[in-house]
């Protein structure tokens, strides 16, 4: 399996915002989002391989069985994932992803954070099927213009607004603070669920964190 980085920390982002988790770093990545924060990620030679074994004993060090995997786009390892799973049978497991490839992992994933691309992205992606019962959607926001293409995105899809967050776009700290006013009042306005990005707010712009 070919990783980026394997750390310790809390949940920045999304539903499950403040719990610390062990975080996997998986490489590559088939889309180039223009405001990426983890463009080290898109080469899948990038990082380094690594036997599964050894990726579940450096997780299993860690005081806590809650784990999140991430990219790059963790879903172009995902045979490999589900072998890993299979080392890991106690944790819960949360899956980052773009939503933009099909899913076999739904019998072993406790829940996933979809964060499908908009225009400002650069890279517009279509929506696969993942278990709604399992997904939660997070935008990241960038200017008021990005509303009406969520609420388009909600419709086209079916997409239940209890299940949707809104994250400002941003990868330093003073912008995302000047963001995240003015985002929450949006959130406000349309009744949507806010999203921090509490490891810039905690850390600022740095990796591992
Ligand atoms: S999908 Fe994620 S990792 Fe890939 S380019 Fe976009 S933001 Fe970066």
């Amino acid at each position: 399996m070919q990783v980026s980085e394997i750390f310790y920390t809390i949940q920045g982002e999304g539903i499950t915002v403040g719990q610390p988790a062990v975080f996997l770093r998986l490489s590559g990545c088939h889309l180039r989002c223009g405001w990426c924060d983890s463009k080290f990620t898109w080469d899948r030679k990038s990082g380094s391989k690594m036997k599964l074994e050894d990726i579940a004993a450096k997780i299993k060090e860690f005081p806590c069985e809650h784990l999140v995997i991430t990219g790059g786009e963790p879903l172009l390892q995902q045979q490999h994932i589900l072998d890993l799973l299979k080392l890991l049978p106690d944790h819960y497991v949360e899956i980052e992803t773009s939503g933009s490839l099909d899913t076999f992992l739904n019998d072993v994933v406790h829940h996933y954070n979809c964060s499908p691309k908009l225009e400002n992205s650069g890279n517009k992606t279509k929506l696969k099927d993942f278990p709604r019962e399992k997904t939660y959607f997070k935008f990241v926001v960038d200017s008021a213009e990005d509303l009406s293409e969520i609420k388009e995105f909600l419709k086209e899809y079916k997409i239940d607004r209890k299940k949707v967050l809104l994250m400002p776009q941003g990868i330093g700290k003073r912008e995302i603070t000047q963001r995240s006013q003015w985002l929450a009042e949006i959130c406000k306005s349309e009744n949507l669920r806010f999203s921090p990005r509490l490891h810039i707010n905690i850390w600022g712009n740095k990796r591992k964190v």
